[in-house]
């Protein structure tokens, strides 16, 4: 076999490295990052990252050309840019990555420079993703994050100036103080500033956060479930409208412009994590990492160490697969093919799922027509009680499906 029958034979992988770093610590979030002064231990966190890469360089190139990669976090550009650069020229050193490779840093509006940004589109970063969330300041202070409407107005023009066009910008649904009439005001707002990707997500209250503890004194300010499902409702004809079209329940993009990414993770295509809490599905395994750096950074760099960094290993079963499948399809538009499927599985999608998804086409949560399922938009709004009852994790009866 010849050098470009052997390029041939490699197969697409995602790649995700995520940095666990944000300037300070927004009030409802419960992703896996920590505010630190610390440059040294942002350092020893890059080494320990760029050290696991190492350790896969093999098992890697033997068999794939990664095609997307995507650090998130976290917020990337709050470390130092000379670490996040070091780390981006270590990757692509270790990895072979595809000519078309979709390479996304995740940006906070209030940490980029232009300086920063013209580095990462000339080592290759095809894609940002900023966090907006709220056209509204006192929306953004009730989110406690650190910027304002003004400080994303000037950051997405530097994107653009250092030649990025494709750019997602993420919002948010259920923020206190939010009404349908708010949150179409910001998708106004944003819309006319005209990224490429929007990403619309529904606030929720989760253990562990700043609104948790004190959610007492928060609940009278969030919008109701009736309104919520309103905003959503709204949200994703105005979106259509304006040209962005939904393909996953949160995701909204102008034709072409999906996350390639992201599509792995929902198509159940293959991905390699690196960093704290990053999870991988890689030769028929699922695992992740542990949720501690210090734990990380000992058990990837220190020779011989007993500090186990594997959270949770599974390998992924007949009957899991086909779950895992069905969980992930139905986030999409694009719903279940079940001709797809049936050659997939072996399994008829009908004979599994057909008696639990006629209840939901009959209550307009679900359309199956030409042998395709899928949620409608009134679905999406309530897919987790919805796959949790295909999965049978859950009961359903709050639910009024109609018959
Ligand atoms: S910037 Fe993002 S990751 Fe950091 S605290 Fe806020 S929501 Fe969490």
């Amino acid at each position: 076999m010849n050098y470009y029958e052997s390029l041939n034979r490699l197969r697409p992988l995602g790649i995700y490295v995520h940095i666990p770093f944000c300037r300070s610590k927004c009030a409802y979030c419960d992703f896996n990052s920590i505010v630190t002064d610390s440059p040294d231990i942002v350092t020893r966190y890059i080494d320990a990252v760029i050290a696991h890469m190492e350790s896969y360089r093999t098992a890697v190139r033997d068999e794939y050309a990664p095609d997307t990669v995507f650090i998130g976090g976290g917020t990337p550009t709050a470390i130092l840019p000379e670490e996040l650069f070091r780390l981006i020229r270590a990757m692509k050193k270790i990895f072979p990555l595809a000519d078309n490779t979709e390479f996304t840093v995740e940006a906070n509006p209030a940490t980029v420079s232009y300086s920063t940004l013209t580095r990462l589109r000339r080592l290759g970063v095809t894609r940002l993703s900023m966090g907006l969330q709220s056209a509204h300041d006192n929306e953004l202070k009730a989110l406690s994050r650190i910027h304002t409407r003004k400080d994303f107005a000037r950051s997405f023009r530097m994107a653009r100036d250092a030649g990025f066009d494709n750019i997602n910008v993420d919002l948010m649904f259920g923020i206190p103080e939010q009404t349908t009439d708010t949150l179409l005001h910001s998708l106004h707002y944003l819309t006319r500033v005209g990224p490429d990707h929007i990403s619309l997500y529904d606030l929720k209250i989760e253990p562990g956060t700043r609104f948790y503890a004190n959610y007492a004194e928060i609940a009278p300010t969030l919008p109701g479930e009736d309104e919520e499902a309103d905003m959503y409702l709204a949200a994703i004809s105005y979106l259509r409208d304006m040209g962005y079209l939904q393909y996953e329940i949160s995701n909204f993009a102008r034709p072409g412009r999906q996350c390639r990414h992201n599509l792995k993770y929902w198509n159940c295509d293959e991905y390699l994590g690196f960093g704290v809490s990053a999870h991988s599905y890689f030769h028929g395994s699922r695992f992740s990492f542990t949720r501690d750096i210090a734990k990380y950074v000992e058990g990837v760099t220190v020779k011989d160490s007993r500090v186990r960094i594997t959270d949770e290993l599974e390998e992924v079963g007949e009957r899991e697969r086909i779950g895992e499948y069905v969980m992930l399809r139905l986030r999409l538009t694009a719903g279940i093919d079940e001709n797809e499927f049936s050659r997939r599985f072996g399994y008829s999608f009908d004979e599994l799922y057909g008696e639990k998804c006629r209840r939901f086409v009959r209550g307009g949560f679900m359309t199956r027509r030409r042998g395709i399922t899928a949620l409608t938009p009134a679905g999406m709004f309530v897919s987790n009680y919805i796959l949790s009852d295909l999965l049978e994790f859950e009961d359903l009866g709050r639910f009024n499906f109609g018959g």
